[in-house]
C-alpha cells in the first residue's frame, strides 16, 4: 500500500537484535518468539489506513512481568528498538511494527487477577480484552466503564496505551478517569508500581496517568489496578433522524447547553447511515442526512425523563421520525448501529478515519468545514463519533486500487486538522498522536510544551528503546 507515515528510529548506538534473541532464549525460556517471516508479517501494521509500517525483526509473547523486565533488559543491553503491542486495533500506528525491531505482545498476559468488591476495584493483566473484564465484573453486579467501540477486540493495556475514549465518556470519562494503580516495566527493565485501591492518593507525582495515553513511549503496563461502579440501570436508547447533519450538530448543542449528560450521545452522517443499513438492514431511515442516538441508563423513570428532554431538544432543533427502544434487549439491537458504522464503511473500499476534536459547541462548526473541505477536494467523506464529547471521525473512503489516495488522504486529513485547530480543538481526541499524526503535536502544543515532553521521554528511556518516533 502507498503510503506516507514512515515510521523514524531517532536512537543512536549499534542494535544487535541476533544477540538479544540468543540471550532471551537462554534466559527466559517461558518467552515466545516467532521469527518467521509470516509470523512478524501478522504484526506489521495497526488498523491504520495508509501508514507505511516497518517488518519488526522479532515478536515476543512473554507470560509474567518478569519475562517483560527481562526482555527490556535485554533490549536496553543490545540497544533494540521495541514497539509494545496489545491487540493492534489502534488508528495512529501506536503499535506498528518497526523495521527490525523487537514487538513485545502483551496478548498472553490476559488473566483478571481479582475482583475487590470491598474497594470497588479490579486488577487485571493488560493482555485481557475489554469485553471479556467487562463481562467478568458484570458477573458480581459490577461496571467498568469505558467502552471503546472496538471493545470485544480491543485489549486493556492498549486502552491504556491510548487513554481510549468511546462511547461512554460523556458520562464516564475517558480510560485515565478509570484507572487507580500501575505496574510499569520501564525500558532498562526496572519495575515500578504508581498508584493503588487507595480512591485517593497525592503523594508525588501522579505518575499512573503520566503513563497512561504515552502510547507505549514510557514504560510496558504489565499490571492495572481500574475502578468499577455499581452497575447501573439498563440502557434506555432513542434514535433521531435529522435532514440535515448541521441541526443534528445544533441538537447536540443544545442538549449540552441544557445540562443534559446521556450515557451516550453519538452521531452518524448520511453516508455513514446508508453503509450500516446497507450491510444489517436495521430499519434505518436512510432519508435522513444525520443520526443521533442517545442513551440513558439512569435509574428508574428517570431514564424516560432523560430521554424526553433529549427527544424535545432534538425536535426543537429539526429532528424527526425518532425511535425509543421497549426495552434493554431492543436498546441494545440500537446501538449496533455505531457500533458496526467502521467495518460498514470498510466494506465499500479503504477508509482512513480521523480524530478530531472541539469543545463541544463547536460541533456543528466542526462539521460545516468537514463538509467544506471534503467537497471541495471531492474526497468522499462518512462522518460518524462520539458528537456529545465534540469527538468526530471524519472518514476519508477511496476504491482500494486509487493510486492518489494516500496523498489525497494527507491532504484533505491535514486542513481538516488545522479546522479543528482553528475551532480550538485537538487533532486526537481518542486515537492518540502514534506514528500517524506526529508532525501536528508541536503545531497543537507548541514547541514549549513538546520540550518538557521530550526531557520526560528523556529521563525515563535516554537511549529511545521504547517506541521510538511514536508521539515525540
Ligand atoms: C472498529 C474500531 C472501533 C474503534 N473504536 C474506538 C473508540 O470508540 N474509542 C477509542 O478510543 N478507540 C477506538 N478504536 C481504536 C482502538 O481500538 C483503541 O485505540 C484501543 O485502545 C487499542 O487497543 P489495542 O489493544 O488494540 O492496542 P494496540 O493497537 O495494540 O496499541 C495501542 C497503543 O498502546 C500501546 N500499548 C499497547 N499495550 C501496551 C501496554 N501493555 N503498555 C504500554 N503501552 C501499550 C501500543 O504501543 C500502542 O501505542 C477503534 C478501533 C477500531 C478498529
Amino acid at each position: 500500500m502507498a503510503g506516507y507515515h514512515r515510521p523514524v528510529i531517532e536512537r543512536t548506538g549499534l542494535a544487535d537484535l541476533g544477540t538479544l534473541i540468543d540471550e532471551a532464549r537462554a534466559t527466559l525460556p517461558g518467552v515466545r518468539l516467532l521469527l518467521d517471516p509470516a509470523d512478524r508479517e501478522s504484526y506489521r501494521r495497526d488498523e491504520t489506513a495508509y501508514l507505511e509500517a516497518g517488518l519488526p525483526g522479532a515478536v515476543a509473547l512473554p507470560a509474567s512481568t518478569d519475562e517483560v523486565a527481562g526482555l527490556l533488559r535485554l533490549a536496553t543491553r543490545h540497544r533494540v528498538p521495541v514497539v509494545p503491542r496489545g491487540a493492534g486495533t489502534g488508528l495512529s500506528g501506536g503499535a506498528a511494527g518497526i523495521e527490525g525491531a523487537l514487538t513485545i505482545a502483551l496478548t498472553r498476559m490476559n488473566r483478571i487477577l481479582e475482583i475487590d468488591r470491598a474497594n470497588l476495584c479490579v486488577i487485571t493483566q493488560p493482555g485481557v480484552i475489554n469485553a471479556e473484564l467487562k463481562a467478568a465484573v458484570a458477573e458480581v453486579g459490577l461496571f467498568y466503564a469505558p467502552d471503546p467501540a472496538s471493545y470485544e477486540t480491543c485489549s486493556i493495556g492498549g486502552n491504556l496505551g491510548t487513554n481510549a475514549g468511546g462511547l461512554c465518556c460523556l458520562k464516564y470519562g475517558q480510560t485515565r478517569d478509570a484507572v487507580l494503580g500501575l505496574e510499569v516495566v520501564l525500558a532498562d527493565g526496572t519495575v515500578i508500581r504508581t498508584g493503588g485501591r487507595n480512591v485517593k492518593d497525592v503523594a508525588g507525582y501522579s505518575l499512573t496517568h503520566l503513563f497512561v495515553g504515552s502510547q507505549g513511549t514510557l514504560g510496558i503496563i504489565t499490571e492495572a489496578t481500574l475502578k468499577l461502579r455499581y452497575a447501573p440501570a439498563p440502557r434506555s436508547t432513542i434514535l433521531v433522524f435529522f435532514d440535515t447533519l448541521e441541526a443534528a450538530g445544533d441538537a447536540v448543542a443544545s442538549m449540552t447547553s441544557a445540562g443534559l449528560v446521556p450515557v451516550t450521545l453519538e452521531l452518524m452522517d448520511r453516508e455513514t447511515i446508508l453503509a450500516v443499513e446497507d450491510w444489517h438492514q436495521l430499519g434505518l431511515d436512510v432519508t435522513a442526512a444525520a443520526m443521533l442516538m442517545v442513551e440513558s441508563d439512569a435509574p428508574g423513570p428517570a431514564a424516560g425523563e432523560e430521554l424526553d428532554q433529549a427527544e424535545a431538544a432534538c425536535i426543537a432543533s429539526g429532528g424527526r421520525s425518532i425511535v425509543r427502544s421497549a426495552d434493554a434487549q431492543e436498546a441494545d439491537w440500537l446501538r449496533q448501529a455505531r457500533r458496526l458504522a467502521l467495518r460498514a464503511l470498510e466494506r465499500q473500499g479503504t477508509v482512513r478515519m480521523e480524530d478530531v476534536g472541539v469543545p463541544r459547541s463547536r460541533v456543528p462548526e466542526l462539521l460545516r468545514a468537514i463538509e467544506r473541505i471534503t467537497a471541495a477536494h471531492g474526497v468522499r467523506c462518512a462522518t460518524f463519533g462520539h458528537a456529545g464529547d465534540g469527538n468526530l471521525h471524519p472518514n476519508l473512503i477511496f476504491a482500494r486500487d486509487d493510486p492518489d489516495a494516500a496523498a489525497l488522504t494527507r491532504l484533505v486529513r491535514d486542513e481538516i486538522l488545522r479546522a479543528a485547530l482553528d475551532l480550538g480543538g485537538t487533532v486526537t481526541a481518542e486515537h492518540g498522536i502514534g506514528s500517524s499524526r506526529r508532525e501536528w503535536l508541536p503545531i497543537q502544543q507548541g514547541e514549549s510544551a513538546v520540550s518538557v515532553m521530550r526531557a520526560i521521554k528523556n529521563a525515563l528511556d535516554p537511549l529511545a528503546i521504547l517506541n521510538p518516533g511514536r508521539v515525540l
